[in-house]
């Protein structure tokens, strides 16, 4: 069983990834979709909230059958997606490769060659460059806006990472070249931590070789390995949560002693969570704003391949950094005019022009 919802399309196509979880349900990819409405909004590309979601546990099915059940669904939406109208990309537990499937089929079934109908695809069939990067970097770059509006010094200005995937490598290499302190790291098996910061690619080499952050040793000295649990609650500057959704919650919200909360993952606090956070003077950055980074160039991946004339990597990234500053303040200044924390004030920004397309 597998689902598409288009939430609004009133400032440009429907646009939104699609993931295989045995836990997908269709409200859960009604409300992933609304959300992607209010992100694209925030960082106003011109594009809507679209999801879609299979329920199936990927990791029991052979490549065939991979291949087959991407196929299969991207038939099924055909009649309901394309370049001007519904555009998918990657999610949870799927690739460049499953996109790849997904565009060869749908392109057979449409009779089109409209590669911008899905984004997230290898560079070699027309992927952006920069996309590996791009939710990371977007969110060193929220990071940077974040040391300008609240006067930061980076040299002096501890950072704790929860998650080592895509999102979580990159923000952290990212932010310790502009010369911060990653002082801790996580991946689902625990983390480690050093105050006087962590050197990022030493730590992604010992990963790939181990398996495993465990018993990492920085310039030669064996650091203290911590639980996810102990990570969150550390005494740093920023903490960010690039892992998965809920991991502050009622249970450990009371624990948290970091001043900003940049949430590279999607929902990584729980409302109930957040008014003890917010009551704490706890500066939270929303997912909305914080992991935009990723969409944006989803959409320059779209615009690239609908011009059929491709960028390179410091073309994307010189695109993608106004962007994100820019939202960055819009949202600093929605949050100051309505009195107001910053996800309330990015949702009264994304509202605002939303319903302004929608009237016009
Ligand atoms: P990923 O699968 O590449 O990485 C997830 C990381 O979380 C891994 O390092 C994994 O070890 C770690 N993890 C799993 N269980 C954990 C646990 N219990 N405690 C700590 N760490 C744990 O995924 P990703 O693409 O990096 O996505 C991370 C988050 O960012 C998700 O919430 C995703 O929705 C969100 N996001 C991703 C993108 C993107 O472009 N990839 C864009 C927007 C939002």
């Amino acid at each position: 069983m597998g689902f598409r919802s288009q939430h609004n399309n009133a400032r440009g196509p429907y646009k939104g990834g699609i993931r295989f979880h045995p836990e997908v349900s269709e409200e859960e990819v009604k409300a992933l979709s609304m959300w992607m409405t209010w992100k694209c909004a925030v960082v106003d590309i011109p594009c809507g909230g679209g999801k879609g979601g299979v329920i199936v546990d990927p990791k029991k099915l052979s490549v065939g059958e991979l291949e087959r059940l991407a196929k299969g669904f991207a038939r099924r939406i055909t009649p309901i997606i394309g370049q001007e109208i519904d555009i998918p990309a990657p999610d949870v537990n799927t690739n460049s490769q499953i996109m790849t499937w997904m565009v060869d089929e749908y392109m057979k079934v449409a009779n089109n060659k409209d590669i911008g109908t899905f984004t997230g695809k290898p560079i070699e069939k027309g992927g952006s460059k920069g996309r590996e990067q791009a939710t990371g970097l977007g969110g060193a770059y929220i990071l940077e806006e974040l040391a300008k509006e609240f006067g930061l010094d980076p040299k002096n200005t501890s950072i704790g990472v929860q998650g080592f995937g895509n999102v979580g490598y990159w923000f952290a290499k990212l932010a310790d070249e502009l010369g911060y302190k990653v002082v801790a790291i996580s991946d689902s098996k625990g983390g480690i931590t050093d105050e006087n910061g962590l050197n990022i690619d030493n730590v992604y080499k010992y990963k790939k070789t181990n398996g495993s952050l465990q018993d990492f040793q920085n310039d030669g000295k064996t650091l203290h390995n911590i639980t996810n649990e102990e990570l969150l609650a550390l005494e740093v500057d920023v903490l960010a949560p690039a892992a998965f959704e809920n991991v502050i919650n009622d249970n450990n919200a009371n624990d948290i002693k970091a001043k900003y909360i940049l949430e590279l993952a999607n929902g990584p606090i729980t409302p109930s969570a957040e008014k003890v956070l917010l009551e704490a003077d706890i500066v939270v950055i929303p997912d909305v704003l914080a992991n935009a980074g990723g969409v944006t160039v989803s959409y320059f991946e779209w615009e690239q391949n609908k011009a059929d004339s491709y960028w390179t990597e410091e073309e994307v990234f010189e695109k993608l950094k106004p962007i994100m500053a820019k939202a960055f303040k819009d949202t600093i200044k929605f949050s100051k005019k309505y009195d107001t924390d910053l996800r309330n004030g990015a949702y009264i920004l994304a509202v605002n022009r939303v319903s302004k397309a929608m009237k016009k």
